[in-house]
């Protein structure tokens, strides 16, 4: 049976960083799921690599189309959803889906697809660490660095509803972590 892997952290968390290390490992069998989105590409991402990137109307149209397995408003004006067809398709070449969804999209999947899906929450090891990481990661504005901090701690307080909470401290400790949890329940 395929499986879902969720990836979900506070924005600056990690998970990019922890699924780029991991998604080439064969033993793992992952591909990942590309959400649509309705935000604008950041410099260097790839439309159908990243995201497909469509506009605020097709993502209402994607859910008149019952085309999603979960969407959410993530920041105001912006969607983001996993699409049913992503999902089927790494399904049927056999492989195990992973998704990076945010806290509430994660809770949905998990109801959803139950004992087919492992949720992992990516922590930092603090809000100041997370900001810090953001503004060097050099994609936010003022405003939207706000934005993301602000919403973190809310996030936080979702990591009870996940089946494990990896802290992204020293990242290969994190990337090793979450591998080994991988490999744990395609296994079991
Ligand atoms: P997310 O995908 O959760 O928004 P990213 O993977 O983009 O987060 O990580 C945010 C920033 O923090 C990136 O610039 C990344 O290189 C950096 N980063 C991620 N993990 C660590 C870590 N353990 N230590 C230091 N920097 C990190
Ligand atoms: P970013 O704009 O930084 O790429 O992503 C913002 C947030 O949206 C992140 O928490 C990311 O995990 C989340 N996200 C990305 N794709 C999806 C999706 O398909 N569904 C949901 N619910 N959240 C998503």
């Amino acid at each position: 049976m395929a499986r879902i892997i969720i990836l979900s952290a506070p924005s600056g968390g990690g998970k990019s960083t922890i699924i780029s290390h991991i998604l080439n490992d064969e033993r793992l069998r992952l591909r990942f799921s590309v959400s649509a989105t309705s935000r604008q590409p950041r410099e260097g991402e790839v439309d159908g690599v990243n995201y497909y990137f469509i506009t605020a109307e097709q993502f209402q149209q994607a859910i008149a189309d019952d085309a999603l397995v979960e969407w959410q408003e993530v920041y105001p004006g912006r969607f983001y959803g996993t699409l049913k067809s992503e999902i089927e398709k790494i399904e049927a070449e056999g492989y195990n889906a992973m998704l990076d969804i945010d806290v509430k999209g994660a809770v949905n999947v998990k109801s959803k697809f139950g004992a087919q899906v492992l949720a992992i929450f990516i922590q930092p090891p603090s809000i100041e660490v997370l900001r810090e990481r953001l503004v060097k990661r050099g994609t936010e504005t003022p405003e939207s660095l706000e934005q993301r901090v602000s919403k973190a701690e809310y996030e936080m307080t979702f990591a009870p509803h996940f089946d494990h909470v990896v802290v992204n401290d020293v990242l290969d400790v994190a990337v090793e972590e979450v591998r080994q949890l991988i490999l744990n329940f395609i296994n079991a």
